[in-house]
Parts: C-alpha cells; sequence; structure tokens
C-alpha cells in the first residue's frame, strides 16, 4: 500500500510534508536528495498521491478515482517525466513534457505535479528553461526534482525549491523491514541491511537477487579459507573475480563487513554485533590468529584497492595486493 505511515524511516520529512498539507502550504518546487535507493521516488510519489487524493487527507484514501489512477501509475495529473537517451535529460524533453504541459490546465485534480527522476542528468540548457517555470508557475502547478547529486542542479534552481535531504535509514530499521515486510531470516537480513548502507532499496534488491546470495557466499568461501589456499587456487579465484568486474565494489564491501567483524569480536568478545553471526567460528579462528596490526591493515588495504580500481589500475594487480595483505599475518 502506497502510505506514508509505510515509508520507512525518513520521519522529519513525512512530517513536513503532512504539515504543509495540513497547512496548505504546499510549494511549487520541491528537491528530494539522496542516495540512489534511498527512497526519494517513493515519497515522491506518496505525496504527489495525497494531493492529488480526492478525500484531502494527510495520507491517500486509496479508494477515490484519483488514489486509483495514481496506483495504476496512469493518473493524468501526475507525470513522470522520462528521458530517451542513457545520462542526459535533454531541453527537448523538458519543454515538451514539463514547459509546454504545464500551460494546460490539470485535467481532473488540483494540482498538476511533474516528477523529475535523475534531475541532474538535466543539461545546463534544460535547467534554465525549467527556470523560468520554476519562478513563475501556474497556481497548480507542483514539481519534483530527485537527485544524488544536488551539485549538478544550477544554484538558480537550487535556490528557489524547497529542499528536503533524505537520511539513510538506521540499520535495525531497514532489518526490521526486511523480516517484517520481505521475510528474510534474521542472519540474511543483518548482512543484507549492512550492505544496503541505510539505503531501503538497496537493501531490497540485496534481499531478493539470486546475484547477491551467490555472491555472498562466493566471498565467504574466500574469506573462510583464503589462508589455507594454495597460491593457484588464489590466482583462481582472481580469475573468477574478474569475471565479476561489475560486481567487485559489492565483494570489497562485503570483505570489509568481514574484517570489521573479526576486528570487533578480538576487541570485543561479543557475537551481538556482527554481521556475519552465523560464522562465528570462522570469525573466532581469525580474530585469535590476526593481530591488530593485521586486521588494520587489511581495513586500509581494502580501502585502497576501491580507489585503485575506480582510477582504473589493472584489476588483477589490484586484487593481488589485497590478497597478499590479507595473507599476511
Ligand atoms: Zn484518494
Amino acid at each position: 500500500m502506497v502510505s506514508f505511515n509505510n515509508i520507512i524511516g525518513h520521519k522529519d520529512i513525512v512530517k513536513h510534508l503532512q504539515n504543509a498539507i495540513k497547512t496548505e502550504k504546499i510549494s511549487h518546487s520541491y528537491i528530494f536528495t539522496g542516495r540512489p535507493g534511498s527512497g526519494k521516488k517513493l515519497i515522491a510519489t506518496t505525496y504527489a498521491m495525497t494531493l492529488q487524493c480526492e478525500a484531502g487527507g494527510t495520507e491517500p484514501c486509496q479508494k477515490c478515482d484519483s488514489c486509483k489512477k495514481a496506483l495504476g501509475k496512469n493518473h493524468p495529473d501526475i507525470i513522470m517525466v522520462n528521458h530517451e537517451k542513457p545520462g542526459t535529460i535533454s531541453i527537448d524533453e523538458i519543454r515538451e513534457q514539463v514547459i509546454h504541459d504545464v500551460a494546460v490546465k490539470p485535467y481532473c485534480s488540483p494540482h498538476k505535479i511533474y516528477i523529475i527522476p535523475d534531475a541532474e542528468m538535466m543539461t545546463v540548457q534544460a535547467q534554465n528553461a525549467l527556470l523560468k517555470t520554476i519562478e513563475e508557475p501556474p497556481e497548480y502547478a507542483v514539481i519534483m526534482l530527485l537527485t544524488s547529486n544536488i551539485d549538478a542542479l544550477l544554484p538558480t534552481i537550487r535556490s528557489r525549491c524547497v529542499r528536503l535531504d533524505l537520511k539513510v535509514v538506521d540499520d535495525n530499521l531497514v532489518k526490521k523491514y526486511l523480516m517484517e515486510r520481505l521475510h528474510v531470516p534474521d542472519y540474511q537480513a543483518e548482512i543484507d541491511a549492512s550492505f544496503a548502507q541505510g539505503s531501503i532499496g538497496r537493501a531490497k534488491d540485496a534481499a531478493t537477487s539470486e546475484e547477491f546470495s551467490s555472491m555472498t557466499e562466493n566471498a565467504l568461501k574466500i574469506l573462510k579459507y583464503v589462508n589455507t589456499m594454495e597460491v593457484y587456487e588464489l590466482a583462481d579465484e582472481i580469475n573468477s573475480l574478474s569475471g565479476e568486474k561489475q560486481n567487485i565494489g559489492d565483494y570489497l564491501d562485503i570483505f570489509q563487513f568481514w574484517f570489521r567483524d573479526v576486528l570487533m569480536f578480538k576487541a570485543t568478545q561479543e557475537v551481538d554485533n556482527l554481521v556475519f553471526k552465523q560464522e562465528i567460528n570462522y570469525i573466532k579462528e581469525q580474530a585469535s590468529q590476526r593481530s591488530y596490526e593485521n586486521l588494520e591493515k587489511i581495513l586500509e588495504a581494502l580501502e585502497k584497492t576501491k580507489v585503485r580500481l575506480r582510477a582504473n589500475v589493472n584489476f588483477e594487480l589490484a586484487l593481488e595486493l589485497l590478497f597478499l595483505t590479507i595473507r599476511e599475518r
């Protein structure tokens, strides 16, 4: 069900938007910023649906014609701006879908709402064209810009919009969501929630994708046996990882959680806060075998590897260096 009540976290933003409805102080333009998967689109569409609802409350009623259309994603007065080319939203697309369209009165609702996902992809010309509409909007217009990179928006646009920053959601809330709504088992929810780093979208992807669970399995296999593997076996692992180059960032994240667990356990001897609780025997073993210095070096090496790979350093070489550090004790 689409409702503010179902949104995980983001309490301040939800309160702000519901308050705007209550006090009839709807802004004509909003910017929702937050990392990919943080819930920008969900909040914007929930707000849009509520604004158009015939019942006029602070939650969409789900039953009126307007709500049904919004749920069916065919509401004539909620316009999701799309673009043809990947990576860019052109001035023509903004003209056609927003600027010319906004001159036409709403079809059947109090507002005419435009949601622009990936707003940072608008070209400078597109932004300048949109600026005029943002400066002098018709009474019924509401424009919502969604972006993960606010710096790519012109200062003139930024200064004229109400800006709402989506913060990362607490790991425990993410975990609870996964367990209650997606029925993910406890230990898996813990891993997915850490991996998600405060993004419900990323958590959901992790929890529902086969690829992610086989990736976790593979990463754990490497982590458990890295110190007992023969060099040629390790070379094989590196080769198979290089076949999954697009996932390497995710692998490195999982490696990081693992060694943080080992470090945490070494320092506290506590199991409760570990991501990989179910692997406690292996964690224990590594915690007793590795020194603090070694663990800190590994965590540093993981950071370095990320930087190296972003800088396009030879993939196999970057991983070899990493595994060398991991195998040192
Ligand atoms: Zn309704």
